[in-house]
């Protein structure tokens, strides 16, 4: 604004804390680059990633395959809307619908517009057959399905909910507790939303036969089954979807986070019975698919196949449960349990603030995580970490605890 400019540019983190909206609290570290489950900050220093940007870059950071993939397809068409068909958008509804049975895919841009989708067409099926008095969906306490209205009207967690209601059409009842989810399921009721793991909640799985017995009740009841796969979809617990290893099938599923690998996508899949609840016009998105985010889904399903990522993430699960289960079993007095399940798993700490330290100091040691829950340490590594990565990243967190207890 006609002021000289110093010598010294104002840095990143200055700049980062004075202009953006300070909703997020980051700490003062730039990351400038990355390649697999390596990251690397402005001043050159090399961090682990075992968060992959909240279970997102699924395939790494600049895995070459994608990389060329997003290049050649913004070289060549980067943006359509919706108003036409384009070949990464239809072969993606295809390769899904091949990976998991649900013929039909409607593409969104995020995690929190495919619930928006997911709870839309629950409402709308019910209304297309005249049945308006569908008005509510049953979801669990801990849940978290994202920070749009109609989102986090799903979410069962009051530090997401605070200060933004009124968020109605939503009735919580605790997660596993399946006399309540009957008490709960009267004419009115829509759907049943569920995550297979709560994922934000603390990586908290399922209770064995809790899925199993929503679809019975939700087949009793006439209502409709949305499975919240955004977190644990797209291979991250060792098959493509989570739901697999439960035998449960639900009747519509939502994914998003890993599914581009770092370029915003999600999906709403359901079968040929629910294609009709959502009419030309009644819902829809500008930039949803877009071929840019089409093709890098698409390259992210086809390194999965390639390179054997689902039995990857069994393999390296399986690693990072032993290593975590060792920790658990040399620091009793701090830790408390270890849950999850592949590549989505979380060492619980007994106290918030020790949960909060072990964060900072496994940063400092090297080895980038997220916090869940309060007490849980979450590791979502890239399907693609190495046996070495993984082992290097186990011993960099016991460093962090030892240095806290
Ligand atoms: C992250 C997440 C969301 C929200 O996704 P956004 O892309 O942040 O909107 C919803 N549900 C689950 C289970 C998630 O992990």
């Amino acid at each position: 604004m006609g002021t000289p400019m110093s010598d010294a540019q104002p840095s990143t983190a200055s700049l980062g804390a004075r202009h953006l909206y300070p909703n997020y609290g980051q700490p003062p570290l730039v990351i400038e680059r990355g390649r697999g489950s390596e990251l690397w900050d402005d001043r050159g220093r090399r961090y682990l990633d075992m968060y992959a940007g909240i279970a997102v870059t699924q395939i790494g950071h600049a895995h070459p395959r994608w990389v060329a993939a997003v290049a050649e397809q913004a070289a060549k068409l980067a943006h359509l809307s919706n108003y036409y068909y384009s070949a990464p958008n239809a072969r993606l509804a295809a390769a899904l619908a091949a990976r998991t049975g649900f013929t039909r895919a409607f593409f969104c841009n995020s995690g929190a517009e495919a619930i928006e989708a997911s709870l839309k067409l629950a409402r709308r099926h019910y209304f297309s057959r005249g049945d308006t008095a569908r008005d509510c969906v049953i979801a669990f306490e801990n849940s978290f399905h994202g920070r749009t209205l109609g989102a986090l009207a799903a979410t069962g967690q009051a530090k997401y909910r605070e200060g933004f209601g009124p968020l109605g059409g939503v009735r919580h009842v605790p997660f596993g507790d399946i006399a309540a989810v009957e008490k709960n399921l009267d004419p009115s009721v829509a759907a049943i939303l569920v995550e297979p793991i709560q994922g934000e909640g603390g990586v908290i799985p399922a209770p064995p036969g809790f899925l199993k017995a929503l679809r019975q009740l939700a087949d009793e009841h006439g209502a409709l089954l949305l499975f919240d796969e955004i977190q644990t979809g797209v291979g991250r617990t060792g098959t493509f979807l989570a739901c697999e290893q439960s035998g449960v099938l639900p009747d519509v599923v939502a994914l998003a986070k890993g599914l581009g690998g770092g370029i915003p996508i999600g999906a709403m899949l359901c079968g040929e019975d629910l294609a009709g609840a959502l009419p030309p016009g009644s819902h829809g998105t500008t930039f949803g698919g877009n071929p840019i985010a089409s093709a890098a889904a698409l390259a992210v399903l086809e390194t999965i196949d390639e390179e054997g990522l689902l039995a990857a993430a069994e393999q390296r699960g399986a690693q990072l449960r032993t290593g975590l289960d060792a920790l658990l079993a040399r620091y009793p007095e701090t830790l408390d349990q270890v849950r999850g399940t592949g590549l989505m798993q979380a060492l619980v700490f007994q106290r918030p603030d020790q949960a909060t330290a072990a964060l900072t100091a496994a940063r400092e040691s090297g080895v980038l995580l997220t916090l869940v829950g309060g007490l849980a340490l979450r590791f979502t590594p890239a399907l693609t970490i190495t046996e070495q990565q993984l082992a290097e990243g186990l011993e960099l967190v016991e460093q962090a605890l030892k240095a806290i207890v």
